[in-house]
């Protein structure tokens, strides 16, 4: 009796397990999402296709016809382009990505993958900041170079002077740490202290170490104006030399003395390609840059200690110098030779003076609107900001259309931002924080006609991609991380103006990060499926 109920116990539970996997079958969904009746952009470059996609535990499963396969989740992408999602190979995405995980600013553009550490300032170590960053969890992909700046100020501090021998083995030893604990490359930022300070050959022994890691040179040259031939010559030269793929950082020409020369920086790229070394542009779609005021100062009187650089800006004997140098910046370089050109985007010290040009600040004070004030006042502005330890930063409008389009449509040149994780209507930030990708996109594709809609995509997504080392992402194939933006190509705008920056895009209704939905109908969903992504040298075992 007892072993025919067993029996029977064991038929019945049979019996409900087929029925189960059965039906499981049946309804069981094929896929995690399926974006439907979409127009693929590929990220190629190629023409358009109109396909669908499933998307199953993170990853692109199938491109094709899926009528009638099931998916938890379907997206109409009726009327609109699936393109890859945006990898933003220039950002300054650091702490302040630990502060707004969500990454509102650039998720919202179809941002997908933010490189930081940009222009020789990282976070560091390396590897305590990335796990520090997958604790607490992000809405988008992160990687990050390191800084020589940072690691320079780390073993120098701001000494004007070479390392010694023991001092360079130091800095050698901190960047193959970072390489090791998943930085992609190293970034210079050679305009600003103390990477001015550092003549070539020290880049090239830092670049050297990188490049037995399999990470990239990414510079923001020495002078970008005056002299950008030269700089450009040195970025060459550390590829050449350090036989490491170069990547320079939001190219342009500032100062009206120097537009056209993009010319020959475009020349000097290609002949370098030609001669096999590995050179790549990035560059943002606006004629204004932004940067800090000290960008005006000359680098002597930026050494040691803050307090120190204000000792030197009051000295009798150096005052004149001072202010002639940063006058002839004003004049043939980065203040565009028109105080108008300078506008203070944060200055935390006197915040009402926020979006107001060098000129119209003047006349606000009542002072004389004349280049001298104009010097006087910025150095005053500069002073008080490292007295009260505040933030500054000023938007300069000294780039022309010319460069910057004939830059854009150069094939090795990748759209980037520049931009950082924005506090939400803190300060007068660049529009590009908000704006750059979709401003391609309106501006430069559908307005002027300087790039096709395929193209501009390509250099936004495998064209960095490229340069990152990635081989699942960047481009929608089957197989690859479900990284997509998908974008309104007739609605696509940016919104975000020099005067209000704060301000969202439009036209890009859905962003899957990791298969995930962070944008749904334009609006963020407030999930964090976003990943650390390390460089090689994180898998080499030296
Ligand atoms: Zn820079």
């Amino acid at each position: 009796m007892k072993l025919k109920t067993a029996f029977i116990v064991i038929l019945v539970l049979a019996a409900v397990l087929i029925i189960y996997f059965a039906f499981g079958a049946i309804f069981r969904p094929d896929f995690d999402i399926i974006i439907k009746n979409g127009t693929i952009v590929d990220g190629s470059g190629q023409k358009p296709y109109p396909a669908d996609i499933g998307i199953l535990k993170g990853k692109i499963k199938e491109i094709g016809a899926l009528a009638g396969k099931k998916a938890a989740k379907i997206i109409d992408a009726t009327g609109l382009m699936v393109c890859p999602g945006f990898i933003d190979i220039h950002t300054h995405a650091g702490r302040n990505l630990l502060k707004h995980p969500d990454a509102h600013n650039y998720i919202l553009q179809g941002v997908t993958t933010v490189l930081g550490g940009n222009c020789g300032g990282s976070c560091f170590p390396i590897g305590s900041f990335l796990e520090e960053v997958e604790k607490k969890k992000i809405a988008l992909n992160f990687c990050t170079l390191v800084g020589h700046n940072t690691i320079r100020k780390k073993v120098m501090g701001n000494a004007d002077r070479d390392p010694e021998t023991k001092e360079l083995e130091e800095m050698k030893k901190l960047t193959a740490q970072a390489m090791k604990d998943g930085a992609v490359g190293i970034s210079t930022g050679l305009k600003y202290i103390p990477g001015a300070f550092a003549k070539t050959a020290e880049v090239i022994e830092l670049a050297k170490v990188v490049q037995q890691y399999g990470g990239f040179y990414a510079t923001h040259m020495r002078e970008e104006g005056i002299d950008v031939l030269k700089s450009l010559q040195e970025a060459i030269a550390v590829g050449k030399a350090a036989k490491i793929p170069v990547q320079i950082s939001h190219h342009k020409i500032t100062g009206i003395d120097n537009w056209g020369s993009s010319v020959q920086t475009l020349a000097l790229v290609e002949e370098a390609r030609k001669a096999g070394i590995n050179v790549l542009l990035d560059q943002y779609p606006y004629p204004a840059t932004g940067t800090g005021l000290t960008v005006l100062f000359p680098p002597w009187s930026l050494e040691g200690e803050k307090k120190k650089w204000i000792e030197r800006w009051k000295n009798a004997e150096l005052r004149p110098r001072l202010i002639a140098e940063i006058k002839y910046n004003i004049e043939h370089d980065r203040g565009g030779n028109d105080l108008n050109r300078i506008m203070i985007s944060r200055y935390s010290p006197e915040p009402e003076l926020e979006g107001l040009t060098i000129e119209q600040i003047l006349e606000k004070k009542n002072l004389p609107v004349t280049l001298e004030q104009g010097v006087e006042l910025i150095i005053r502005l500069q002073t008080k900001e490292i007295e009260e330890d505040g933030q500054s930063g000023a938007i300069y409008f000294c780039l022309s259309d010319e460069d910057i389009e004939r830059i854009m449509k150069y094939p090795h040149t990748a759209h980037a931002s520049d931009g950082a994780i924005r506090t939400f209507g803190l300060g007068n930030p660049h529009p590009r924080n908000y704006g750059t990708f979709p401003r391609v996109l309106r501006l430069y594709v559908r307005e002027k006609g300087i790039l096709t809609f395929p193209e501009a995509i390509r250099k936004m997504t495998s064209l960095p991609a490229q340069r990152l080392g990635f081989k699942d992402r960047g481009s929608l194939k089957e197989g690859y991380y479900a990284d997509i933006a998908i974008v309104d190509a007739a609605k696509v705008a940016d919104v975000a103006t020099w005067q209000e920056p704060h301000r969202y895009p439009v036209g890009i209704p859905y962003v899957l990060v990791n298969g995930r939905l962070v944008v749904e109908n334009s609006k963020i969903t407030g999930i964090f499926p976003g990943l650390v992504l390390r460089g090689k040298g994180n898998a080499f075992d030296f």
